[in-house]
């Protein structure tokens, strides 16, 4: 199938070949001409699948097709993200794919002046692309109006049920009109999120592309057993020893990210972590460093590497085992994409043996062993405890409600979340500053769904 029958404008099909796809991937051949008939759709899809030129090409088109002919435009599409990452990316290609259509469109999320984004909203947008929670102060502060959405895009939406974003989904539902063109992308279909789909969207088309899980299988996976102490000297030896030139390394807390950066710059390679702790403007320096090469390795906690566009990763370190099983699999997705041979390597110490038997039961296969010589683990060691560990998920992280309920963890209680350091790449109020955007300077997990600038919410 060629792009060209897909029914796309010669505007969006230039922009297209400009950025040398030659094909559209399954979720795009899928989802692009069900969009453009005007209906609603559930989508099965991940980041690195090409899901979002397969939402915004449509949106571009719908848009383009039917322009405003009022002096003040008005905001006609609404994508809705979890991260500031996500949202950042999700903007540059809707400017990418814009690029020969009229369309105006701005980003805002949290963690940033609020300022520049009432000023750009001020001089009018057909596209909004945004994080929840700035959004409502926007709305709030009265910088924008979801009167006159015709089209809303949910992207990711298991990610924002797992960050809490519920109820400022559904305030955000409530400001939009009952006639519009809705479209829900997600990883995972749980129960929540077949609720909220119930309620959002008008018989929508399914459409569901390979899981990762699937994908995986693709992936050249291997299991390193090594000494917990060990890990960092080991990592550093393969990275040095076979010239590895781009890793993404993940660990599971923010501490052990910033650890590991360290201490693998102290052996000479370049390396730069990104995680909820660091500001916004740290985040994306660091991001950029990687995509440029400038750092060679990026030390990644789980929710921070979240929708990050990384393409064609060769290497993926799991420094630590993730503890949800799902994790590993969204973890080994960054490499091998799109046909691309990519390896996925997690060095694995005695404690974390259950997390690996966990993560095996779900691949439905065993990952091939590899000791690496004067690496072998000492048989006398014990296993002890992972600190952060099962039932106080990365700390912190364990007071996203919804991912401690979902995975069936004790403490879901809304009660706990009371944090304001999470571990998502949302940050933390604390670090946000403060200013008359109140919440708004958070847009991640660790928001306080229940401060009183939320309750004072509209519902
Ligand atoms: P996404 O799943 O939307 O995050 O996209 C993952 C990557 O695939 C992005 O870097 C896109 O630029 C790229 N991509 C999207 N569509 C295509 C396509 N049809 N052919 C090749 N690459 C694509």
């Amino acid at each position: 199938m060629s792009f060209q029958s897909l029914g796309l404008s010669a505007e969006l099909l230039r922009a297209v070949s400009e950025q040398n796809y030659t094909q559209p991937t399954p979720v795009q051949s899928q989802a692009i001409p069900v969009i453009l008939e005007g209906r609603d759709i559930m989508a099965g899809a991940q980041t690195g699948t090409g899901k979002t030129a397969g939402f915004t090409l449509p949106l571009l088109h719908r848009l383009s097709a039917q322009m405003s002919t009022k002096k003040h435009r008005p905001v006609r599409a609404l994508i809705l993200t979890p991260t500031r990452e996500l949202a950042a990316q999700v903007s540059d290609s809707v400017r990418t794919y814009g690029k020969y259509v009229p369309l105006k469109s701005a980003v805002v999320f949290g963690g940033v002046n609020i300022n520049p984004q009432i000023d750009k909203l001020r001089r009018g947008v057909d596209i909004v692309v945004a994080t929840p929670g700035r959004l409502l102060d926007l709305v709030n502060q009265g910088a924008l109006d979801l009167s006159q959405i015709e089209i809303l895009v949910l992207d990711e939406a298991d990610r924002m049920l797992d960050m809490g974003f519920l109820p400022d989904i559904r305030r955000v539902l409530a400001l939009l009109p009952a006639q519009r063109q809705n479209m829900l992308f997600s990883a995972t279909f749980s129960n929540e999120i077949k609720k909220l789909a119930g309620g959002l969207l008008n018989s929508p088309a399914l459409i569901e592309v390979e899981r990762r899980s699937a994908a995986a299988e693709s992936v050249a996976q291997t299991v390193i057993p090594v000494d917990r102490q060990r890990k960092s000297e080991l990592l550093s030896h393969m990275i040095g020893a076979k010239n590895w030139k781009q890793v993404l390394v993940f660990t599971r807390t923010k501490h052990g990210a910033n650890r590991l950066s360290e201490q693998l710059t102290r052996d000479g390679l370049s390396a730069t972590a990104i995680h909820g702790n660091k500001t916004q403007a740290a985040r994306m320096r660091a991001l950029a460093d990687f995509k440029k090469g400038k750092a060679r390795i990026l030390v990644a906690t789980d929710i921070a590497a979240r929708g990050l566009d990384i393409d064609q990763l060769p290497h993926v370190v799991n420094f630590d085992l993730p503890n949800v099983p799902e994790d590993y699999v969204h973890r080994i997705g960054r490499t091998g994409r799109a046909g691309n041979e990519g390896k996925a390597i997690s060095l694995v110490c005695v404690d974390e043996h259950h997390l690996l038997r966990s993560i095996e039961n779900l691949l439905k296969r065993e990952i091939p062993k590899v000791v690496i010589p004067s690496y072998e683990p000492d048989p006398s060691i014990k296993a002890e405890p992972i600190p952060n560990g099962r039932n106080n998920r990365g700390g912190k992280q364990a007071q996203r409600a919804g991912y401690a309920k979902r995975h069936g963890q004790p403490g879901a209680g809304g009660g706990q979340r009371k944090s304001s350091q999470g571990q998502g790449p949302g940050g933390g109020r604390g670090r946000g500053g403060s200013g008359s955007a109140g919440a708004g300077n958070s847009s991640g997990p660790s928001r306080r769904r229940s401060s009183p600038q939320r309750r004072r919410q509209p519902a």
